[in-house]
C-alpha cells in the first residue's frame, strides 16, 4: 500500500479520535514503544487512543481500508515483545487504555463487565467492593490491563485454584480486523450455540482483533487466608506436599510457588525491606496459600498446621514459617513477587516461561539444569514459579562478572536446549507469557504442521489483509 494512502488514513483516524486520542510526538510516544525491560524498542506513525468501542471500530475500519498495520496495546507489561511495534515505524499503536470503564458488577450473577483498558488491580478492587473475588493476580497487576491479560491468556499465582485468564471469561466484545464489532458480551455459564468464538480471541495476542470489553467470572471472596513458607527437602518432596495439601484441605490451595535459594538470595540482597524468612539456608522453598470463603474458618488454620506437622514428621519439609498477620503474609509474598525485579540487578538474564506435566517438574529441572550448565559453565539457573501448575520460569543469569552481551547473544541456543527438554516431556514452550515476537520462530519449530496450518488458516480468514499485529505469533 502506498505511503500516500497511509497518510490519508492517518489523517482520517486523527480526525476521528480527536486530539485526546492522538499522540505523534516522539517523546510522548516513548512509553508505548519500549518494552519494560528495554529488550525491544520500536517506532510508530502514531499512538492512537480511542475513547469508545465505536471509535476503535472506526480506526480499524480505516486502517483496514488503507492497509495500515495496527499493534494493539494495553498496559505494555508483556514479556514477549507483542505490544511493541517494529523498528520500521510503519504501524500505529492502538492503545485501549482510555477504555477504562467498569460497566457493571453483578454480585448475584457473580459477573462483572469491564472495558479492555481497566487496570487489573482496579478490576480486583471493584470486585472486592461488591464482596466478590476476581482471582487473576500477577506481579504486574498495578499496570497491566484486562485487554492485555485476556489477549495473553495470563496466568499468575492463582491458576491452581481458579484457572488462567481464559477460564475467567464468559463473554467478549471484539473489534474485528475489518472494523465490525462482535458483541459477544454474554453472561452465560452454558451456551452450546455453535463454535466457541470467544476462545479464538483469548490468547491471540492482538493478531485476530481488538478486545474492547469482557464479561468476567467472579467468585466468593476469601475470608480467611493461611500463608506459609516451607523449606522442602527437595522438589519431589514439594510435589508430594502439594498433592497432600489439595486433598487434606478440601482443595483450598490457591497458590503453590517454588522459590529456589538463589532467587531468595537475589531478593534479600536487592529488594529493600526483605529478609531471609528462616534462620538456616535451604535449597528449595515453597510458598503455600490456603483460602477459605467461610468467615472465621478456624478449620483452615488447623488443616494447614496439621498438614505441615505431618509433612515435617515424614521428612517432606525441613523448616517452615507460618504468617500470623496480614503484614507477615505481605512480607512472604513480597519475597516471591520480587524475584523478577531482583534478577535485573544480577546482570543479563535469559528467560524461559515453560510448563511440563506437574509430576515431571523435578526431571525437567534436573535435565535442563545439567544441559545449560554444560553449554555455559557457571550459568546461574534461577528456576522459580508456579509449581502447582507445572509452570516454571527457567531463567538463566550470566555468571558473576560475565559478559552480558555475549550471554544474551546466546539466547536462542539456550532456548533450543531448554525447549527441547520441555518438548521431550510433552510440555509447553510458552506457559503463560505468550509468543509475541520472542517465540514466533520457536512456535513454528515445535508445533506440528497441522496445528500451524490451522492457526494460519484462522489468521487468514479473520485478517485477510494481515493488519492485526503482523509478525506476531504466526
Ligand atoms: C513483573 C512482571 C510480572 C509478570 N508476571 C506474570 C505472571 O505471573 N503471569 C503472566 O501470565 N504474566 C506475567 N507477566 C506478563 C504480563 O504482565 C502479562 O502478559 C499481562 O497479561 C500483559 O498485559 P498488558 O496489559 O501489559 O498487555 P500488553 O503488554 O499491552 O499486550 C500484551 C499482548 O496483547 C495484545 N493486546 C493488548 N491489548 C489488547 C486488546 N485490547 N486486544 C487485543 N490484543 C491486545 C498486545 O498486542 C500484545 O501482543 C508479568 C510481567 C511483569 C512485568
Amino acid at each position: 500500500m502506498k505511503a500516500a494512502s497511509h497518510d490519508d488514513g492517518l489523517a482520517r483516524i486523527r480526525t476521528l479520535v480527536g486530539e485526546r486520542g492522538w499522540v505523534d510526538d516522539v517523546d510522548e510516544m516513548q512509553p508505548h514503544l519500549v518494552e519494560w525491560r528495554n529488550r525491544w524498542r520500536g517506532r510508530a506513525r502514531a499512538v492512537v487512543r480511542p475513547g469508545s468501542t465505536e471509535e476503535v471500530a472506526g480506526v480499524v475500519a480505516i486502517a483496514s481500508e488503507v492497509g495500515l498495520p495496527i499493534v494493539p496495546q494495553a498496559g505494555n507489561t508483556s514479556l514477549c515483545g507483542g505490544s511493541i511495534p517494529d523498528e520500521d515505524g510503519r504501524s500505529i499503536v492502538l492503545s485501549v487504555s482510555r477504555l477504562s470503564r467498569i460497566r457493571d458488577v453483578d454480585p448475584l450473577d457473580y459477573t462483572m463487565t469491564v472495558e479492555a483498558g481497566c487496570v487489573l488491580a482496579d478490576v480486583q478492587r471493584a470486585a472486592a467492593d461488591a464482596d466478590r473475588l476476581f482471582p487473576l493476580s500477577l506481579a504486574a497487576e498495578g499496570t497491566c490491563e484486562i485487554g492485555g491479560n485476556l489477549s495473553t491468556n495470563a496466568g499468575g499465582v492463582h491458576v491452581l485454584r481458579y484457572g488462567n485468564a481464559r477460564q475467567l471469561v464468559l463473554g467478549l466484545e471484539v473489534v474485528l480486523p475489518d472494523g465490525r464489532i462482535w458483541d459477544g458480551l454474554r453472561r452465560l455459564r452454558k451456551d452450546n450455540t455453535g463454535y466457541a468464538l470467544r476462545e479464538l480471541f483469548l490468547g491471540a495476542e492482538g493478531t485476530l482483533g481488538i478486545l474492547t470489553a469482557a464479561v468476567l467470572k467472579l467468585f466468593p471472596r476469601p475470608r480467611e487466608r493461611w500463608v506459609a513458607l516451607a523449606a522442602a527437602r527437595d522438589v519431589p518432596a514439594a510435589l508430594e506436599l502439594l498433592s497432600r495439601a489439595r486433598a487434606a484441605t478440601g482443595d483450598a490451595v490457591s497458590s503453590f510457588e517454588l522459590i529456589p535459594r538463589i532467587a531468595l538470595d537475589y531478593v534479600v540482597e536487592h529488594i529493600p525491606g526483605t529478609r531471609d524468612p528462616l534462620r538456616d539456608r535451604y535449597e528449595h522453598y515453597v510458598l503455600v496459600e490456603l483460602d477459605s470463603t467461610v468467615e472465621g474458618d478456624q478449620g483452615l488454620c488447623a488443616r494447614g498446621q496439621a498438614l505441615f506437622e505431618k509433612a515435617a514428621a515424614d521428612g517432606l519439609i525441613v523448616d517452615a514459617v507460618v504468617a500470623e498477620s496480614e503484614g507477615q503474609i505481605a512480607a512472604l509474598w513480597k519475597l516471591r513477587e520480587s524475584i523478577s525485579e531482583a534478577q535485573k540487578s544480577e546482570g543479563a538474564s535469559v528467560k524461559h516461561d515453560v510448563a511440563v506435566p506437574v509430576r515431571r517438574v523435578p526431571d525437567f529441572l534436573d535435565e535442563a539444569t545439567k544441559k545449560v550448565d554444560a553449554e555455559w559453565p557457571g550459568v546461574r539457573v534461577v528456576a522459580f514459579g508456579h509449581l502447582g501448575d507445572g509452570n516454571i520460569h527457567f531463567n538463566l543469569s550470566v555468571p558473576k562478572g560475565g559478559d552480558d552481551a555475549a550471554f544474551l547473544d546466546h539466547w536462542s541456543a539456550f532456548s533450543r536446549i531448554v525447549h527441547d527438554v520441555v518438548t521431550s516431556m510433552d510440555g509447553s514452550i510458552a506457559a503463560e507469557h505468550g509468543i509475541g515476537r520472542l517465540k514466533r520462530d520457536e512456535l513454528a519449530h515445535y508445533k506440528s504442521a497441522t496445528e500451524m496450518d490451522l492457526m494460519r488458516a484462522l489468521k487468514t480468514t479473520l485478517d485477510p489483509r494481515g493488519i492485526m499485529n503482523p509478525g506476531r505469533v504466526v
